[in-house]
């Protein structure tokens, strides 16, 4: 199949990325390591996640980026027939064309192998609440006051008359980051990711943490509006997930 081009290409990207996608199918991680941004080495290598057992390499799509970067979709398919598709993006250094980061396709959030209520279970009616589609915050009974995170006890009026009301998922985004580490194993695929810090003007302007869907190049804003889902486990195992998306 012929490579897509979208843009206009500088001459010599497209013999390096085929070059590139052949030395990974092949497993030679020196040659691939040495087309990664020398400061992001280690953060590229753990950035993807790959079967080892790769038998070849296509690349599908080349697009000239305003930018003048050039993302590259490259597809691997695998010993047992699994077929993997990778995005990355190429920039130019002084030394050459370079990695500066790559991703599984499509692109989904990170989920973590754990999730579920504190060991104390004091936020397991917030867990309950999302199998049940809904997003519950702490509320005191007495006073009014809403909590989060779960507390044993009001930290205003002291009243363990503490109840857990569905509130609407949406709010404003408080605060942001963008990370591109993976710090641990089960991000591998998913960078770069968007955490919010999610106001919520019906829970009194508590704010909870969550991951905004397809952030890799969203533009966030403090103060703008999103909306949350719930994101089912895959395997129907483990717990749903509260993830926000731009509204
Ligand atoms: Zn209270």
């Amino acid at each position: 199949m012929p490579v897509e081009v979208i843009g206009s290409l500088p001459p010599d990207i497209a013999d390096l990325v085929e070059r590139h996608g052949r030395a990974v199918a092949a497993g030679d991680l020196r040659a691939t390591m040495a087309d990664f941004r020398p400061d992001r080495i280690g953060q590229l290598a753990a950035s993807a996640s790959l079967p080892v057992d790769l038998e070849s390499s296509e690349v599908r799509r080349l697009v000239a980026e305003p930018d003048g970067s050039v993302t590259a979709f490259i597809r691997y398919r695998a010993a047992g027939g699994a077929a993997i598709l990778l995005r990355s993006r190429w920039v130019r250094l002084a030394e050459g064309w370079r990695v500066h980061h790559v991703r599984n396709l499509p692109e989904t959030p990170p989920r973590p192998p754990t999730g579920g209520p504190s060991d104390g279970g004091l936020d397991a009616p917030h867990w309950q609440g999302l199998r049940a589609g809904e997003l519950r915050i702490q509320r005191c009974g007495g006073c009014q006051r809403w909590i989060w995170a779960p507390r044993p006890m009001c930290p205003n009026c002291y009243s363990t008359d503490l109840r857990w009301p569905a509130v609407a998922p949406a709010g404003t985004v408080y605060s942001w980051t963008r990370t591109w580490q993976p710090f641990t194993p089960e991000l591998s695929g998913h960078l770069p990711y968007v955490v919010v810090l999610v106001e919520l003007p019906e829970a009194g302007g508590r704010r909870v943490l969550g991951v905004l869907r397809d952030s890799d190049a969203a533009t966030v804003r403090i103060g703008q509006p999103v909306k949350g889902d719930f994101d089912e486990p895959a395997d129907g195992q483990g717990w749903p997930l509260l993830r926000w998306s731009q509204s």
